[in-house]
């Protein structure tokens, strides 16, 4: 998808008349999909042994080679990463109150209040856009009986403060680890902290079974618990000892996982490569900022996410609209923030009070596409409309709005 025009300064914006930079859109989280005659093959095989559901081979082997690949003792997969949330708080046990960021998809929130459970926002660090581990502390009340971090970007929460704090008042801590897949901390992978975690593997995340998630724990008495939880309590035919739900994933879910974790490695590459031209072109754009990743990590870069910064002359909507008129369809993450969608902003309309970092964030953040159907010409395109905001014909664009 060659760009079709250069940029060289506002006047060349599809916003002020021009024709758009690309004639599709493009997307932020369009799927990787990995090789598409393995796909096929394994497609062909689970048709011929009629085993679609219900703990099959393809699933099996799915678990085991997540659970090598991450390095946890289980790997318990699901229909999607919200079931899988709910049943790892049910598992824990969690009610009451749970602490959780406001800065995040609006899942980790409901997959509590589902459950009428009451998610309490707390604040973030707004450098790491991760949970504050002094905000946590100041929300716990007697109430409380968890903690979810979510390791947002798939940057690691601040794992060994909100260790040290579950363990000072008896909480529960587990993550919400969406955005992690392939990501590690301190060289051990995401998937190996707190009592367990949760992945999302739908189609828009780094690593996708068209839907899908999984709980991952080094916990076997949890693990348990939540495999029978997944199939509706049974431990075996005519026999349920627990109450459950259905979590489980399908077959042709588990081959499209199994295939693109033999590709893991290429979109990972991809990612990569898109990253490191971003961040040097972000780099020359003052009022801009690229969100890093720590560099002795391993990172999936699955989220290109810029900040505007108050001496950037274009509003941040203004800046999505401008970039949405030449088919760049980037995106507001997580505005407006969870604790301003309902129930929440109803039952809690005072939450924003102790918010400010994540109101601040919520209000500066665009994340851009990447992933395998953009080269370098599509990236350098890309920063170009955002270098002539940037600039200007006289430091201003024509309103958006
Ligand atoms: C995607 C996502 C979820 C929900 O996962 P689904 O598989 O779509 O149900 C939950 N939390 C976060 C942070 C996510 O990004």
């Amino acid at each position: 998808m060659t760009p079709l025009k250069p940029v060289n300064s506002t006047d060349d914006l599809a916003i002020n008349g021009a024709q758009p930079l690309f004639a599709d859109p493009l997307h932020v989280g369009r799927p990787n999909i990995g090789d598409r005659p393995q796909f096929l093959r394994r497609t062909a095989d689970l048709l011929d042994r009629r085993w679609l559901s219900n703990n099959g081979p393809l699933v099996q082997e799915f678990e085991y080679k997540i659970a090598a690949f991450l390095g946890t003792r289980h790997c318990i997969a699901m229909c999607n990463g919200t079931i899988a949330l709910e049943i790892a708080t049910r598992a824990l046990d969690l009610k009451g109150e749970v602490i959780v960021p406001s800065y995040t998809f609006i899942a980790t929130a409901h997959a509590l209040q589902w459950q009428e459970i009451t998610p309490v926002f707390a604040d973030i660090d707004p450098c790491t856009h991760n949970l504050d581990p002094e905000a946590v502390r100041r929300m716990i009340t007697p109430r409380t009986t968890g903690i979810i971090g979510v390791h947002l970007w798939g940057r690691a929460a601040p794992v060994a403060q909100l260790k040290a704090i579950a363990n000072e008042y008896g909480l529960k801590l587990m993550y919400d680890a969406s955005h992690g897949f392939a990501c590690s901390h301190g060289g051990t992978m995401l998937g190996n902290f707190g009592d367990c975690e949760v992945f999302s593997f739908h189609a828009t995340k780094f690593f996708n079974t068209f839907e899908g998630g999984a709980v991952v724990t080094n916990d076997d008495s949890l693990a348990e618990k939540v495999r029978l939880m997944r199939n509706f309590g049974f431990s075996g035919y005519d026999k349920v000892i627990y109450p459950g739900t259905n979590g489980k994933m399908t077959e042709i879910a588990a081959a499209m996982g199994l295939t693109n974790l033999e590709a893991i490695g290429d979109f990972m590459a991809i990612n990569r490569r898109n990253y490191e031209i971003y961040r040097e072109g972000v780099a020359g754009i003052s009022g801009l900022s690229l969100l890093q990743y720590e560099q002795s990590e391993k990172n999936n870069f699955q989220y290109v996410v810029i900040e505007l910064g108050p001496e950037f002359p274009v509003s941040r909507d203004d800046t999505v609209q401008t970039l949405h008129a030449e088919n760049i369809l980037a995106r507001r993450y997580f505005w407006p923030g969870c604790h301003n969608m309902q129930p929440y902003q109803s039952r809690y309309p005072d939450a924003h009070l102790a918010l400010d970092n994540t109101n601040l964030v919520a209000e500066r953040v665009i994340v851009l596409p990447t992933g395998s159907t953009l080269g370098e010409q599509e990236i350098l395109a890309i920063l170009s409309v955002l270098r002539a905001l940037a600039v200007g014909p006289n430091g201003k664009v024509t309103s958006a709005s």
